[in-house]
């Protein structure tokens, strides 16, 4: 049986930046995916084109300068070249089929009475409802506000921890203050993947991790082993329960109380000229069976542009939703020159839930177990980096 420093399951961001860390201080390390391609919630449909290559983004879009971890990350692969900006065009509103200013559908009398009251409420234990309901006013949350954050989160985010949806962090002054990467996000996990030192095999579904003596034996799904010292898990939480039933129980039923919520995302490409649309960042839908649109509007392409439909899980088959899509869009079945579809997942957070991590943290110190993913300190991007570098450093100061 094949033996390595580090096993990592799941190749989304979350995964493959600590394989990146470990990669890089010279330890052997593999990494496990399901799927037939790295990057998980990084999915960058790709056409070829004369003008360039054209690309979608059907799952994370965009990252900050305030994206400090993953900024070091990028510079480690010695991609910072690769940052491309994203123009500034806005997000409007979908109410009634009718694409709307945000500005127009405020009121800014509620507002102006609300918005003080952000000195003094703290977010800590409050969820985004009630939260956002104070410093923003009921009538402007209900309106607005709640339908925002639903399409940043692709679920209800009535319930989730406000202090977990966006957070303060310190800028990164020289880098551009919100971009992506030529060739899309994913080109990151790609790029990470096929780093010295580090194997990748996709593919491959892992139904197990048990013990082996002081090893971790980390069993496929078509009955293969690879034995590890040290066993990183960076799938969604359901999925990490289910491997860690056997070997850690306790971990098992906590992480088994965090639940997903899918979202079905549907991209399209049309020409250039042929949707009705003014150049936007994002439709916030109000009232229709999807959370949001995600426009590539914001790297212009010579001759394409291209419209992610986050949509709703069950409301629509693909067919209702096509004919939906070119509704909004103003173009004609036939004038969607591609569509690209993906499934993602998003952890639907609760109020409290920061005693679920402390609770896990206790139970894998210690051990060369190490748990990462978009569920520890939020569901950001850096978020998930900084997870995965703060458990490397935790197996490095082990040994
Ligand atoms: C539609 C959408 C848009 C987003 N936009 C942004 C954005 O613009 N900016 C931002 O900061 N964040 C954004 N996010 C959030 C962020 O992208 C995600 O939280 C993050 O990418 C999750 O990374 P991850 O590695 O933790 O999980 P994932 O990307 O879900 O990766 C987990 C991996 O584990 C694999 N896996 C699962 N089970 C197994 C198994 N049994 N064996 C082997 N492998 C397995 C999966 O196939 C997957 O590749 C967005 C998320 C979504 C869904």
């Amino acid at each position: 049986m094949e033996r390595y420093d580090l096993v990592v399951i799941g190749a989304g961001i979350s995964g493959l930046s600590l394989a990146y860390c470990a990669a890089r201080k010279g330890m052997s390390t593999l990494v496990l995916e399901k799927n037939g391609a790295v990057g998980g919630a990084f999915h960058s449909h790709r056409i070829p084109d004369d003008g360039g290559d054209f690309w979608l983004e059907l799952g994370a879009h965009t990252c900050y300068n305030s994206y400090r971890n993953l900024i070091a990350l990028i510079e480690g692969c010695g991609m910072t070249g690769r940052l491309t900006r994203r123009e500034k065009v806005p997000f409007r509103v979908l109410r009634n089929a009718t694409v709307q200013s945000i500005p127009s559908q405020l009121n800014y009398l509620e507002l102006l009475v609300s918005v003080p009251k952000i000195f003094v409420t703290k977010k800590a234990g409050l969820s985004v409802s009630d939260y956002y309901k104070r410093i923003v006013g009921k009538q402007n949350f209900e309106r607005v506000f709640a339908h925002a954050f639903n399409s940043v989160l692709s679920q209800n985010t009535t319930d989730f921890p406000a202090d977990m949806l966006f957070k303060k962090r310190q800028r990164r002054k020289d880098i551009l203050k919100s971009f992506t990467l030529e060739g899309g996000l994913q080109s990151i996990c790609a790029t990470v993947a096929g780093m010295p030192g580090l194997q990748t095999v996709t593919g491959v579904a892992i139904e197990q991790v048990q013990a082996s003596g002081n090893d971790f034996q980390i069993v496929t799904e078509d009955g293969n082993a690879y034995a590890a010292r040290a066993a990183a898990l960076a799938t969604p939480a359901p999925v990490a329960a289910d491997l860690l039933k056997g070997l850690l129980p306790d971990v098992a039923a906590r992480l088994s109380g965090i639940e997903l919520r899918a979202v079905e995302s549907i991209g399209v490409v049309v020409e250039k000229e042929k949707p009705s649309l003014d150049p936007l960042a994002g439709l916030i839908a109000t009232d229709e069976a999807f959370f949001s649109v995600v426009s590539r509007d914001t790297v212009p392409h010579p001759r394409y542009r291209g419209f992610t439909f986050h949509f709703q899980p069950g409301r629509l088959d693909r067919e209702a939703k096509l004919a939906r899509i070119a509704g909004v869009l103003g173009v004609t079945h036939g004038e969607i020159a591609q569509v690209a579809e993906k499934e993602n997942a998003i952890p639907a957070l609760r109020v409290g839930h920061e005693e679920t991590v402390r609770a896990v943290d206790s139970m894998i110190a210690g051990k060369g177990l190490l748990l990462t993913g978009n569920y520890f300190a939020g569901v950001a991007i850096e978020d998930c980096v900084s997870r995965s570098f703060a458990e490397f450093q935790r197996l490095e100061a082990q040994h």
